[in-house]
């Protein structure tokens, strides 16, 4: 029994991945600060939507954080104090709230900045600390201000102080994105439903497979060819590794036909390094 009454269980990470690959870890359940503040006392890693990870098949050796309960909640009542004329500042956003269900809210509610990144499969979390986004917007676009957890302890910052760029959020590895606060501006339901549309519509070719999304970065300077365009030219579009598939759809995706393995994408990804002329850099974040 931990000291804060936190949920522990010993259960295979592919649950909680896109992919639905990874062996088990030790996970924690955790619900508010002073749980957290207890999780992080021993070597961890926190979990998101699992929706950039490729996990190994024997799973990681710390602890595991998934924040659920009241730090998966988001609280979106304007902030009368923060709020401006031109700005709507929310109540916190739990890092674990997923991504899609507060986009669906903000639409219903009028509010914009955030409904470029419609069609990620993440957290609010681990979008933030990716400064996950798309050519119509990214999450840094709306944010207010972050709560951060160390084991040093917890500090708020605003993106100000952070040094943020393309997707990337200039957040240390470790420090935990426990909630933030939107910053947002008034529009209506149907504009916000307007850009989510077009922005999902870039999305038309990708498949709606188990995947953990881009495999590969694109490679700079090879005349503005892209990684799918590349693994196509060399011929690999639905090459299969055990279960593992590089989709028929889009050459940048592996897919996982049902009971894949993290080997299978290893395979899969090494095939590609292999008969792509150009080097390629792994987009997925690999465990451990
Ligand atoms: C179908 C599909 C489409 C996608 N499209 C896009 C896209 O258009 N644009 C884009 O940018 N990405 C896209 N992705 C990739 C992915 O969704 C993003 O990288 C996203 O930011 C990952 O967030 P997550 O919550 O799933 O994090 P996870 O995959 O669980 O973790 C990724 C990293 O974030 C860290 N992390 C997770 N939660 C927290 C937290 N609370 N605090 C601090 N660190 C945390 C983890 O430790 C890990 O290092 C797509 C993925 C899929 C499967």
């Amino acid at each position: 029994m931990t000291q804060t009454g936190v949920r522990v269980e010993r259960q295979p990470l592919s649950r909680y991945t896109t992919l639905g690959v990874g062996g088990e870890a030790e996970i924690w359940f955790v619900e508010t600060l002073d749980q957290l503040r207890e999780a992080v006392s021993a070597p961890y890693r926190i979990l998101g939507g699992g929706s950039n990870l490729v996990v190994a098949d024997e799973g990681v050796p710390e602890r595991v954080i998934r924040l659920c309960g009241p730090l998966a909640k988001a609280d979106l009542e304007p902030d009368p104090q923060l709020s401006t004329a031109g700005d709507i500042v929310t109540g916190w956003v739990g890092g674990g709230t997923p991504l899609p269900g507060l986009l669906r809210k903000l639409q219903g509610l009028g509010l914009s900045n955030l409904e470029g990144t419609v069609g990620i499969p993440a957290q609010v979390g681990g979008a933030v600390w990716m400064n996950a986004g798309t050519r119509f917007g990214e999450m840094f676009g709306g944010l207010h201000s972050l709560e951060l957890v160390t084991p040093q302890g917890t500090r708020t910052v605003t993106p100000d102080e952070l040094d943020w760029g393309y997707r990337n959020s200039g957040i240390p590895r470790g420090e935990i994105v426990s909630r933030v606060r939107l910053r947002l501006r008034a529009s209506t339901p149907p504009d916000v439903q307007a850009r989510m549309t077009l922005a999902d519509d870039a999305r038309k070719g990708q498949p709606k497979m188990k995947t953990p999304g881009c495999a590969f970065k694109n490679p700079q300077g090879v005349a503005g060819k892209g990684a799918g365009r590349l693994i196509d030219e060399a011929g690999l579009k639905g090459t299969r590794c055990g279960q593992a598939m590089i989709s028929p759809e889009h050459a940048n995706f592996i897919v996982n036909l049902g009971g894949a393995t993290a080997a299978d994408v290893h395979g899969l990804l090494d095939i590609i390094r292999r008969q792509v002329p150009v080097p390629l850099e792994l987009e997925y974040e690999l465990w451990p």
